[in-house]
C-alpha cells in the first residue's frame, strides 16, 4: 500500500481563501478589519522568517498587520507595557508573542499578560483550561491545524484510537485535548514511554511532535493507519551540495510512506497549516469581540 499524501499546502490555501472571504464580508457588513500584532524580541533567524511570513499572509487575507520589532535586550517590563497597550487597542484583534523569548524574559508572565480575548497562539493559561475543558477557546494553532486535516480525511474521528509522541504544551498537549474532543481514545507518549513501537502501532491515529528527525519508522505503523508528521528538523543533504540542508519531520517518509493509509509531508503538512490556523484565529478573535457571527468550520 502507498500512503495517500495529505496536502497541508493546499488545505492552507483553502482556509486562507475561507478566512479571506469572511474578512470581506465583515469589512463590508460591520466596516471592522481584523488586525493581528506580532511582537518579536531579538533577532533569531528562524524567528524573523516565520514573522515575516505571518505578516505577508495576513495582509494578503485583508487583515491589518501589526509588526513590533524589539532589540534583544529589551526589558521585561517594556514588552509587559507594549502588550497592555495592544490589550487596549481596539484596531488589535490578536496578539502573538513570537517564542522562544531571549533568556531573561519570562514566557509564562509575558504569555499570561496577553488579554486571552487576543491569545490568537491559544497559550494563555484561561485558554488552556477552556479547551480542557471542552469550553470555547481559543485553539493552538499546530493542533488545531493538525485536526481540520485529520477530520477533512476522516469525517467523523469517532472512537479512533490515536497516539500522539509528544507533550509538550504548544503541541502534543493541546492536540491531546482536541482529539479527546473529537472522541478519539488518546494516549500521550513522551521519553520516558516504556516500549514506544508498540504503544504507536496500536494507532489508528499518529501524530508525532517529537523534534527527532524520521525517528518514526514504517514498522511502527498499523498498516492504513493515519500519520501526521509535526517534526521540522533540518538536516545535512550532501546528496544536494556542499554544505546544503534539508527539511525532515519526524516520521521517516520514506518507509511510513509504504504502510500508512495517510500521511502529511514534511515540508508541506502540518507547517502550511499553522499559519492559515493563526489567520483563522485572528478573525475567530475579532468576530468575537465585535459579537459578529463567526466563521464555519476554522475553530472547534
Ligand atoms: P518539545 O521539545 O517541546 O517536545 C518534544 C516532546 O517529544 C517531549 O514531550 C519529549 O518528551 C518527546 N520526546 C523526545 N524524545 C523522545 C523519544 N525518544 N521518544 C518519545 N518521545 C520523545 O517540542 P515541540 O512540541 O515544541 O515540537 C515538536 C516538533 O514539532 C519539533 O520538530 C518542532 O520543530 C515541530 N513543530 C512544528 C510546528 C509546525 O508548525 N509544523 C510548530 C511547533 C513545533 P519529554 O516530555 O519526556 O521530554
Amino acid at each position: 500500500m502507498t500512503a495517500e499524501i495529505i496536502d497541508g499546502k493546499a488545505f492552507a490555501a483553502k482556509v486562507r481563501a475561507q478566512v479571506a472571504a469572511h474578512v470581506a464580508v465583515i469589512r463590508e457588513s460591520h466596516g471592522v478589519i481584523p488586525g493581528l500584532a506580532v511582537v518579536l524580541v531579538g533577532e533569531d533567524p528562524a524567528s524573523q522568517v516565520y514573522v515575516r511570513a505571518k505578516g505577508k499572509q495576513t495582509v494578503e487575507v485583508g487583515m491589518n498587520s501589526y509588526e513590533h520589532k524589539l532589540d534583544a535586550d529589551t526589558s521585561e517590563a517594556d514588552l509587559l507595557a507594549l502588550i497592555k497597550r495592544l490589550n487596549g487597542d481596539a484596531d488589535v484583534h490578536g496578539i502573538l508573542v513570537q517564542l522562544p523569548l531571549p533568556g531573561h524574559l519570562n514566557e509564562d508572565l509575558v504569555i499570561s499578560s496577553i488579554d486571552p480575548a487576543k491569545d490568537v497562539d491559544g497559550f494563555h493559561i484561561s485558554n488552556v483550561g477552556l479547551l480542557g475543558t471542552g469550553q470555547k477557546s481559543m485553539v493552538p494553532c499546530t493542533p488545531l491545524g493538525c485536526l481540520m486535516m485529520l477530520r477533512d480525511h476522516h469525517g467523523s474521528l469517532s472512537g479512533m484510537d490515536a497516539v500522539i509522541i509528544g507533550r509538550s504544551n504548544i503541541v502534543g498537549k493541546p492536540m491531546a485535548q482536541l482529539l479527546l474532543g473529537d472522541s478519539c481514545m488518546v494516549t500521550i507518549a513522551h521519553s520516558r514511554t516504556r516500549d514506544l513501537p508498540d504503544v504507536v502501532r496500536r494507532a489508528d491515529i499518529v501524530v508525532a511532535a517529537v523534534g527527532r528527525p524520521e525517528m518514526v519508522p514504517g514498522d511502527w505503523i498499523k498498516p492504513g493507519a493515519t500519520v501526521v508528521d509535526v517534526g521540522i528538523n533540518r538536516i545535512d543533504a550532501p546528496e544536494k551540495g556542499e554544505g546544503k540542508t534539508r527539511l525532515v519531520g519526524d516520521v521517516d517518509f520514506a518507509s511510513v510512506v509504504q504502510v500508512a493509509g495517510a500521511i502529511t509531508p514534511v515540508p508541506g503538512g502540518v507547517g502550511p497549516m499553522t499559519i492559515a490556523c493563526l489567520l483563522a484565529n485572528t478573525l475567530t478573535a475579532c468576530c468575537r469581540a465585535g459579537g459578529m457571527p463567526e466563521p464555519e468550520g476554522l475553530t472547534v
